[in-house]
């Protein structure tokens, strides 16, 4: 089964926490503009290595042997800001070895989608705008008559999502991983997936 990026895309929309503040009718473009965002990216790096890619940009690797763990949300890989405009990121081998099984992808594979994952979250946030602040403001409940606004932050998923297949050349965007991982381990039915897609067409009328 092919999917969509716009399919795939809007899973990740729909883990947003405002996601119910988006209109309706506005959602398809949040989802394509964010594809764009991490697809011009990736045709604006000068190299299709992801080693050199993070050597011209002075990015450390820290690889720990464990499997990462945040609350209750497994942790693969994270991309951290330090003084002076440093970056590193972390990634977790255990974990990383884990999706690779559950997606049959060789390590080295599932390890690149992850740096290449945690590379565009750098490039939005140094070399450009994070992308949830480049997309249009949700508005929020008023509190007191006062207007608050929020932005869709699963928006920068998606565009790293965007970025890592067209860097990589993957055939889809690489959450599907993601949710395979968590039909083989049962955290999700096994029919998840089909029934999100039947879902997704009901709705939105598209593959
Ligand atoms: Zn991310």
């Amino acid at each position: 089964m092919a999917y969509s990026d716009e399919f795939l895309g809007y899973l990740e929309l729909k883990q947003d926490l405002l996601f119910n503040k988006i209109p309706p009718e506005a959602r398809k473009s949040y989802i394509t503009q964010a594809l764009e965002i991490g697809q011009e990216a990736a045709s604006q790096v000068s190299t299709a290595s992801i080693t050199r890619l993070y050597e011209q940009a002075s990015i450390k690797i820290v690889k720990v042997e464990k499997s990462g763990q945040l609350f209750k949300t497994k942790l693969r890989a994270q991309y951290e800001e330090g003084p002076n405009h440093t970056a590193k990121v972390t990634y977790y081998k255990e974990s990383i070895e884990n999706l690779a099984r559950s997606g049959g992808l060789s390590y080295d594979q599932a390890l690149k989608i992850h740096l290449a994952h945690e590379f565009f979250h750098y490039w939005e946030m140094e070399k450009a705008t994070p992308v949830n602040e480049q997309l249009a403001k949700v508005k929020l409940t008023k509190v007191f008559g006062w207007q608050r606004y929020g932005t869709i932050l699963r928006t920068s998923e998606i565009a790293a999502n965007a970025f890592t297949k067209a860097f990589l050349k993957l055939p889809f965007l690489p959450n599907l991983y993601d949710y395979q991982y968590l039909m083989t381990t049962k955290e999700l039915p096994a029919d998840w997936l089909t029934q999100a897609h039947a879902a997704y067409q009901d709705e939105v009328g598209e593959n």
